[in-house]
């Protein structure tokens, strides 16, 4: 199915859908499952990009939404910004909009949780500039008064409207979506040295700038939980350098523990497309291993790096 065929659908057929029962119906299943299929054919990075649609739990949401979400970024839709299509209320249409995750704005500034997320969305704008040109920025018109739909609208960073009676052609809608892939991407890459950590990491000391923001995009990468699973699934949970492994030394309290490292040399992080392939993309290393690797010259060449440490320091 396309994206222009999957909205028209759901545009068309929401509002008539709301007024039957939830379980079972249809329609459920075309916002959980067929329009982010659509979408993350689009996308087509699923290792980074994840997709998610909901159309509300148990009852229908007043506001449904499908989600693109970067695990650089974020795990799920409650917390930190991500690209997300918003059905208004009436569905006479749909935004595409660069959004925040409410929930963990609402546990940290309570009553004040609107106020919070339009002056983050002007502040993630301002760091855009001139790349939203064009684009609606500041709050949007979902047509509701209350709920996480009038949160949504305070949160809006950049959005487009498409009217449900002009809907626009499918190279459109897929050209708008690359577009804010890209802006969703320049914030994502451009974050963790603005908003920088302030406390400094042993192995951080004394780099450059540039090398320190690439530094921590390589943690951040290696630290995101489902995929640092997936690594661990794939390629076990003995250290590939050294043959460590947690269980036989530390009994159960080791059990499911290695460090997963990404493999792209630090040099070349600084691109706009990251891998992150849990087969080819990382290798498995015991702490002291995964430490040392980045002092060394072979950050991303394991097998060198274990022939030049390991083999011989024992030998
Ligand atoms: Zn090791
Ligand atoms: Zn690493």
């Amino acid at each position: 199915m396309s994206i222009h065929a999957a909205l028209s659908l759901l545009l068309e057929e929401y509002a008539n859908a709301k007024s039957q029962a939830f379980a079972k119906n249809p329609m459920a299943d075309i916002l959980r499952v067929d329009i982010p299929n659509a979408i993350a054919a689009v996308v087509s990075d699923p290792f980074r990009y994840e997709v998610d649609g909901s159309p509300g739990k148990g009852r229908w949401a007043d506001i449904p939404w499908i989600a693109v979400l970067d695990r650089l970024k974020t795990e799920t839709a409650q917390q930190g910004y991500y690209l997300v299509y918003l059905v208004n209320d009436d569905c006479s249409g749909i935004y595409l909009s660069l959004n925040q995750g409410v929930t963990t704005v609402r546990q940290e500034y309570g009553a004040s949780t609107k106020h919070a997320l339009s002056t983050r969305a002007m502040d993630f704008a301002a760091r855009l500039g001139s790349l939203t040109k064009g684009l609606h920025c500041g709050p949007i018109d979902l047509g509701v008064k209350s709920g996480l739909g009038a949160d949504y609208q305070q949160g809006s960073i950049c959005a487009v409207f498409y009217p449900r009676t002009t809907l626009p052609t499918e190279e459109v809608l897929v050209a708008d979506l690359q577009r804010f892939l890209g802006l969703y991407r320049h914030l994502v890459e451009n974050e963790s040295s603005l908003y920088g950590r302030t406390e400094t990491e042993d192995d951080e000391v004394g780099l450059e700038p540039e090398n320190l923001k690439r530094l921590r995009e390589h943690k951040r990468i290696e630290r995101n939980r489902k995929l640092a699973q997936k690594v661990k699934k794939l390629h076990g949970y003995t250290c590939v350098a050294c043959g460590f492994n947690f269980l036989k030394t530390y009994g159960s309290i080791g059990a499911d523990f290695i460090e997963a490292h990404h493999l792209t040399p630090l040099s070349e992080l600084q691109g706009d497309v990251v891998h992150l392939d849990p087969r080819k993309d990382f290798s498995v290393l015991c702490s002291n291993c995964h430490r040392m690797i980045h002092r060394s010259e072979f950050v991303n060449r394991v097998e060198e790096f274990r022939a030049k440490y390991i083999v011989k320091v024992k030998a």
